[in-house]
């Protein structure tokens, strides 16, 4: 088993809302709350919620007055798009569309991309639908045959656009995205990663890793205030429609023609959700403050415990997607021979106090490719997570499998 140093959580890096919440159990009593949640929303770092706080006394609608609110929001608006850029690394010609989440964003480029989509079989719902002409490629056993039937079908035909998930939210295994950045470029198509798990738990550099756009959630990345990104090359974003049709996307408007804007405004508009943004700014701020290697040293540490001890329980299986892929974010997915996923986590909750999530994922093809059509659970973690919590996620699956609910 892998030896992690510190029982406490990751959070020594910093203070995450929820790490001492208590919860009720049905058989009396309170516990504090073990949350394993963290892929599905995490919760707020205080550098967010103390920058909601600051910042709500002068909510009010951007770009559109010239009082002191109007003036604080619309700063604040515009220089989170500053701090998402510099977070994501992006390049020059790279623009932040504030969206309210991944779906959002990718919905947003599905409508710009002038071109087929090639896209995998075991993408999260959000990464496969949006997708007008999309063509799917069915992943292999190991990331490296699934990367060479990618550059197959790049080259078999012209592509607009490779879009690909950074991290799976299901086994939490990364794909090679500079590698696959590459192969997009070489076919003359441009690549978008669904960063919904990379981001949160890997610094992620555009013009390092040669990504075209790049996708993310607040509410995944500790601001859970309802906004999120699409960071991406202006051309597209530029040339297409605009992805809502009212105020503040336009430059000027005559009753037979109207001259629209070019993007972010372009595809954002109506009043925007400048609190979500500024959360979700705030967070980029605070998460380019800490040392990422070490709290990704300190995640692997702990998924390693929580895997290995997995594997010591009786009728329990990990669910991996490829045989030769060792680099993987903190999100561990498993099912336990005789046991509903539902009922499993109902136990977790009720008896324990212990929050994971069950079903499918929004990844009703991925769940069928690994002979889990019927769901699964998964636990992930985040920067509230601590080897305690493991250990005891670890005990109350023991206990049900030795003594029953
Ligand atoms: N992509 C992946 C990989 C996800 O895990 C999720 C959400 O779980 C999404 C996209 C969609 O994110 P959102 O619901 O924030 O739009």
């Amino acid at each position: 088993m892998t030896a992690v140093a510190a029982t406490t959580c990751i959070a020594p890096f910093a203070t995450v809302s929820g790490c001492d919440v208590q919860v009720p159990l049905v058989q009396g009593g309170t516990c504090t709350y073990a949350n394993f949640d963290y892929a599905a929303s995490a919760p707020a770092l205080s550098a967010v919620t103390d920058r909601i706080t600051e910042l709500l006394p002068f909510y009010a609608s951007v770009h559109r007055g010239a009082g002191y609110a109007s003036r604080i929001s619309t700063t604040a608006y515009e220089d989170a798009r500053t701090s998402v850029s510099r977070f994501v690394g992006a390049a020059d010609d790279q623009v932040v569309v504030f969206t309210r989440n991944t779906t959002d964003s990718l919905n947003l480029l599905a409508s710009a991309v002038p071109g087929d989509v090639v896209v995998l079989d075991i993408e999260h719902h959000a990464n496969l639908l949006p997708w007008k002409n999309s063509r799917i490629v069915e992943a292999a056993d190991t990331v490296s045959e699934t990367v060479w039937r990618l550059a197959v079908e790049l080259q078999r035909a012209p592509a607009a656009l490779l879009a690909v998930t950074g991290a799976s939210n299901v086994t939490g295994e990364v794909l090679p995205i500079a590698e696959l950045a590459e192969l997009a470029h070489a076919s003359g198509a441009r690549i978008l990663v669904d960063g919904a798990q990379l981001v949160p738990h890997r610094r992620v550099d555009l013009a390092e890793l040669g990504v075209d756009y790049l996708a993310f959630s607040g509410h995944k990345l500790y601001a859970p205030f309802g906004a999120g990104a699409l960071v991406g090359r202006r051309d597209w974003l530029d040339a297409a429609e605009p992805y809502l049709a009212g105020g503040g996307a336009v430059r000027e408007v005559r009753l037979d023609h109207t001259e629209w804007a070019c993007a972010p405004a372009r595809h954002e508009a109506g009043t925007p959700n400048v609190l979500g943004v500024a959360a979700l700014a705030a967070a980029c701020d605070a998460l380019a403050g800490f040392d990422s290697d070490a709290v990704t040293r300190h995640e692997e540490a702990l998924c390693a415990l929580l895997v290995d001890g997995l594997q010591t329980i009786d009728g329990v299986e990990v669910l991996r997607l490829w045989n030769d892929s060792a680099d993987s974010v903190g999100i561990v997915t498993f099912t336990v021979d005789g046991y509903e996923p539902g009922h499993i986590a109902s136990y977790l909750s009720a008896e324990h106090g212990i929050g994971v999530r069950d079903g499918r994922f929004c990844a009703h093809p991925l769940l069928a490719r690994v002979g889990r059509a019927g769901g699964a659970v998964r636990a992930s973690l985040g920067l509230g997570s601590s080897s305690d919590d493991v250990e005891r996620l670890l005990g109350a699956l023991r206990s049900l499998v030795e003594n029953g609910p």
